[in-house]
């Protein structure tokens, strides 16, 4: 994850300042975020707007400023095997170290391998979205079991008839068949 200069206006923005540098101090915070844009994946996505519920740990170490906890939020996709529409939970455990930038961590670490904390502020809108999109399944499912299409005439296997099938008849019995109104199975026995 890169470190870009964060926003202080954005309620994404957290500032650690009030808790001071010294290891051991922690708060927790809980509240709901709208999403900015939309967080996802072509198959599956939060869309822009929707809510994030977050459930936050800050912990200052020796080195920065531990955050962990969890986001939780809605999808909006397609399932993979009927195409249906799905909007279903997403959610993500956050665990993520933003070193202070002078420390040694940050010194001894390549620039895009640890965030930074930069002003003493946090942006969770990266860490929660790099979380939330890794966890996301690259085939997502209406149900677990969803029996899909019909390989023949793609129609959902969830909504036709439980017989449904596409059994071809001879086309010479089916046409004795229209003829005599007989089954296929007398015409059959006759023929022989
Ligand atoms: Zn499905
Ligand atoms: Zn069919």
């Amino acid at each position: 994850m890169t470190t870009t200069q964060p926003d202080p206006t954005s309620p994404w923005v957290y500032n650690t300042r009030d808790m001071g540098r010294r290891a051991g101090t922690m708060k927790t915070l809980k509240m709901s975020l709208v999403t900015p844009d939309s967080m996802g994946i072509p198959v599956l996505a939060i869309p822009a707007g929707e809510q994030v519920a977050l459930n936050l740990r800050f912990e200052t170490v020796l080195e920065g400023v531990m955050v962990s906890g969890t986001a939780i939020s809605r999808a909006k996709g397609e399932c993979a095997r009927c195409l249906t529409d799905i909007d279903i939970p997403v959610g993500a455990d956050l665990r993520e170290l933003y070193a202070y930038p002078n420390s040694l961590t940050a010194q001894t670490t390549e620039e895009d391998e640890i965030p930074l904390l930069v002003d003493e502020l946090i942006d969770l809108e990266p860490l929660v979205r790099d979380e939330i999109v890794v966890q996301m399944p690259l085939a997502p499912l209406c149900r677990p079991d969803c029996p899909g299409l019909c390989s023949v005439c793609g129609e959902r296997l969830d909504v036709v008839e439980p017989d449904h099938n596409h059994e071809i008849l001879d086309p010479r019995w089916a046409a004795l068949q229209a003829q005599f109104g007989a089954s296929s199975e007398a015409i059959h026995s006759e023929e022989n």
